[in-house]
């Protein structure tokens, strides 16, 4: 049920001048532009979060974070969650668990190293739970179908998936997230806890790299 036209951020999108904003000097000439400041992201943010209570805001919500890049919107939409749940008068119990994957080097897909690890197995001490996995990004969608097949085995009650970004691929994403921050076209982005080779995770909003900033950072 997801209209994602509603939240696309079309190729034409220039991203707002860096003048305008307040960033680390050691950044500079390393991005284009800021594409999604910090403050547009948070309201969107409680949007998905009243979405995700009004679905599935009855049971505990086990929530599984996608490290390291899913950091900063996981701590920000389970915040947003508690404080919208508090105003309820059944308060949700949210339980958050964390898994790390990777597949990027530079800004190349170089296949999923995951870390599926013991913790997921205690993260599902009973089956017929809720699951929310969150994950900053999905570009085509191969990270989060590997991790989904994994999730399946643990037999939950409902798997949903909450996305801040979707790359818009010449084909679509090979899956959409049931909850959609915003699409965006194939840039790569950092900042908001998304990485360069590590750099970038300290900047507020997220912000197209430059191709200066590819070099500096580049291993
Ligand atoms: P997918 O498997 O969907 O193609 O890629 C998803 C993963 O690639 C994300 O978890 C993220 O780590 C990484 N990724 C994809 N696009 C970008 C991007 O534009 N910026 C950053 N920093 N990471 C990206």
């Amino acid at each position: 049920n997801i209209c994602w036209w509603q939240n696309l951020l079309g190729e034409g999108w220039p991203g707002y001048n860096l003048e305008l904003f307040n960033y680390p000097e050691h950044y500079h000439g390393d991005i284009e532009n800021v594409y999604i400041p910090h403050g547009v992201i948070m309201d969107r943010i409680e949007s998905i979060a009243r979405d995700i209570l009004e679905d599935l805001g009855q049971h505990t919500l086990m929530v599984l974070c996608v490290l390291k890049g899913g950091y900063k919107f996981c701590a920000d939409l389970v915040d947003s969650i508690k404080a919208q749940s508090r105003s309820t008068n059944c308060p949700l119990t949210v339980r958050v668990e964390f898994i790390r994957l990777k597949s990027y080097l530079n800004s190349c897909f170089k296949g999923i190293y995951g870390f599926y690890n013991k913790l997921i197995s205690l993260f599902f001490p009973h089956a017929k739970q809720n699951v929310l996995i969150v994950e900053a990004i999905v570009g085509t969608g191969k990270t989060m179908m590997s991790l989904l097949k994994h999730v399946v085995t643990f037999q939950p009650k409902t798997i949903k998936v909450a996305g801040l970004l979707v790359k818009q691929g010449p084909n679509g994403a090979a899956m959409l997230p049931d909850y959609v921050g915003f699409v965006i076209p194939n840039h790569f982005v950092v900042g908001y806890a998304l990485d360069y080779n590590e750099y970038f995770r300290d900047l507020d909003h997220i912000c197209v790299i430059s191709e200066k900033g590819k070099l500096k950072y580049k291993v």
